[in-house]
């Protein structure tokens, strides 16, 4: 069982294909991603969470809409990632 938070919306960074391809420290790491800015990483650190799964608002249209996306999504994968992580 993973246990280490590894992003703010619970994908987990040591499974992405960017991580050796791009150099990727890790959105928990990092100020500045390469791929630009995250609206949902911005927001969990403006509450000072270290995951969404810390928030009140939990799980938010924000990280709902990112975690269910067609494209870019996970099929919420993310979110039970995030609750594993636990408060
Ligand atoms: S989508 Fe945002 S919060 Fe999730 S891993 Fe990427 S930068 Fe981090
Ligand atoms: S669950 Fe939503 S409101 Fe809460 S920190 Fe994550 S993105 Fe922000």
């Amino acid at each position: 069982m993973n246990n280490v938070v590894e992003s703010r919306c619970g994908i987990l960074c040591t499974e992405c294909e960017f991580k050796e391809s791009m150099g990727c420290k890790g959105c928990v790491n990092i100020d500045d991603p390469f791929w630009g800015e995250c609206p949902v990483k911005a927001s969990c650190e403006g509450k000072s969470l270290e995951h969404c799964g810390q928030c009140v608002e939990f799980p938010c249209e924000l990280l709902n809409s990112f975690a269910y996306d067609e494209k870019q999504g996970d099929g919420g994968r993310r979110i039970k990632q995030c609750e594993k992580w636990g408060r």
